[in-house]
């Protein structure tokens, strides 16, 4: 039979990129598993050509064949024009999870050392704030959406169950924000106790963000999968990172429906750059995964080992060596190497099954209700009238309307009716208008003549209509 090897997408990337991505590639080839590895770029030398997403026709037409990627870090351009070139390509491959597994590692010593944490966040990798959408409203107001979907937190709850069930963990924590932020971290709450009585075996529990974070560094070792929003996962992520040694070590996976881009956690660290010093040991992590994703789970897991013996034996790269000669980069690799088909003290590898991926839907998501309302509407005003004198020359124009003035608010306080205290405002007002016939659907001919009576006068820059859905609030209710 004609043995063919696995054809990989590698994206050497910018800074430590090349000789980390190199020190990998030499330990997986070790291993004996047959891969075909296409060099392509993206990043610094592909800005440099002038292609504004940093990811070329070439490494997308890999990556669509391959569906399998080992990536350096990429540098992002500071300030305005050009995007992350990571960004691109997790959106371009709708890249909707992110996997960070964390664990102690012998002789990477921290606070927490000998509490055995083994967490894996997972991140939901493509919505949220992160999907980049900002406006200024004012010239002094600016304006960052956040974006969730009842698809979207259905494929990241899916998925955590799915790989604690695949790596035989026990515990699934959900991290929102959900009692502020109700119908945002509200549905992935939602979404999460819904889908977690699927999963009977695994225990499932909601925590609030902030006590998360508090408790990661408290008690960290009651925690084994959580699943969260794209911000907060960003941000627990590298606090998980911390707590077991750092950016050095932490492997990472962004799984979608198809395609999969395994890479380190830290960034292209340009001051150590082409020293041969950096530490290769989180994207050897990272091409562990990747193994383990293409079926070869005895390969991940002899690298997994053979990572452990090395540290156990006290090779140390530069960022961890202290006053012991580090090993260079090439060293580290070549360590990891000889220790191959060696297990670690710090017990036998985990056994995984292959990972359920939620399949990639052709048709639009979208939740079906019975009844829908329009009973209102929010019209945002830039405007520097005191609240009392807004209010009440709203309250006139919207008189021969269909909608009568029911609360101003600034960033959030309300400010109309006077609610008696004073409150620092700026030029971005918030103006709640309720159909004066609230069991009637509002038309947009009406908020339209509304708009128009309004813009005669005031400067508006948004308008929100207010949905009931099932005779549900679709909006949050202003603060009293
Ligand atoms: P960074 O590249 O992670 O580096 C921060 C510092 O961490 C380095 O200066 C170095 O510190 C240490 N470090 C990181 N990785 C190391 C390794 N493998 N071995 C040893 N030390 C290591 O973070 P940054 O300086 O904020 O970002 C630099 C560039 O990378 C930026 O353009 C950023 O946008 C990009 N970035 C890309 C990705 C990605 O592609 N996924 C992720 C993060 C950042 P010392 O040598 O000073 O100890």
């Amino acid at each position: 039979m004609l043995f063919q090897s696995r054809k990989i997408t590698v994206i050497p990337g910018d800074g430590i990129g090349p000789e980390v991505v190199a020190a990998a590639l030499k330990v997986i080839e070790a291993t004996g598993v047959s891969l075909e590895p296409e060099i392509r770029q993206a990043g610094a030398t592909v800005f440099a050509r002038g292609i504004e997403s940093g990811v070329p026709p070439e490494t997308v037409e890999s990556i669509e064949r391959t569906k399998v990627v080992l990536k350096g870090p990429l540098e992002t351009p500071i300030g305005h024009g050009n995007k992350s070139a990571n960004v691109t390509l997790r959106t371009l491959f709708e890249t909707f999870a992110n996997l960070r597994p964390v664990r102690e590692l012998p002789g990477v010593t921290t606070p927490f050392t000998g509490r055995k944490l083994d967490i894996v966040i997972v991140r939901e990798n493509v919505e949220d704030l992160y999907t980049g959408i900002e406006y200024m409203q004012t010239p002094g107001v600016a304006q960052a959406l956040k974006i969730i979907s009842r698809a979207g937190c259905e494929r990241i709850v899916e998925l955590a169950f799915e790989f604690a069930i695949a790596a035989g963990r026990k515990r699934v924590h959900c991290a929102t924000k959900a009692n502020i932020l109700k119908l945002t971290e509200g549905m992935l709450q939602h979404t999460f106790e819904e889908i977690a009585k699927e999963y009977p075996t695994i225990e499932a529990k909601h925590i609030l963000i902030d006590n998360c974070a508090h408790q990661l560094a408290m008690r960290p070792e009651q925690f084994d999968v959580i699943v969260t929003t794209n911000m907060n996962g960003d941000i627990l992520s590298d606090l998980t990172s911390g707590l077991t040694g750092g950016l050095g070590f932490a492997p990472s996976a962004n799984v979608g429906s198809d395609v999969a881009i395994f890479e380190a956690v830290h960034g292209s660290a340009p001051d150590i750059a082409g020293k041969n010093i950096a530490n290769p040991t989180a994207i050897i992590l990272s091409g562990a995964m990747m193994l383990r994703h293409i079926g070869e789970g005895r390969a991940a897991n002899d690298i997994e080992q053979a990572v452990l013996v090395t540290l156990e034996s006290g090779v140390r790269s530069a960022d961890m060596a202290g006053s012991a000669r580090p090993s260079s980069t090439a060293e580290f690799a070549d360590e990891i190497i000889s220790n191959l088909g060696k297990t670690s003290d710090a017990g036998a590898a985990r056994e995984f099954e292959p990972v359920k991926l939620p399949p990639r839907r052709a048709e639009v998501a979208s939740v079906s209700v019975g009844t829908r309302l329009v009973t209102g509407v929010d019209v945002y005003i830039e405007s520097t009238l005191q609240p009392d004198e807004l209010g009440d020359e709203l309250m006139a124009l919207s008189a021969a309307t269909s909608f009568a003035l029911q609360a101003i608010t600034n960033r959030g306080n309300t400010v109309y009716p006077a609610m008696g205290r004073s409150v620092s405002l700026v030029d971005h007002y918030r103006c709640r208008f309720l159909a004066k016939s609230r069991s009637t659907d509002v038309g947009d001919p009406e908020i339209l003549a509304l708009l128009t009576r309004i813009g005669d006068v005031h400067r508006w820059m948004h308008v929100e209509k207010l949905h009931l859905f099932d005779g549900d609030d679709g909006f949050s209710r202003t603060a009293k």
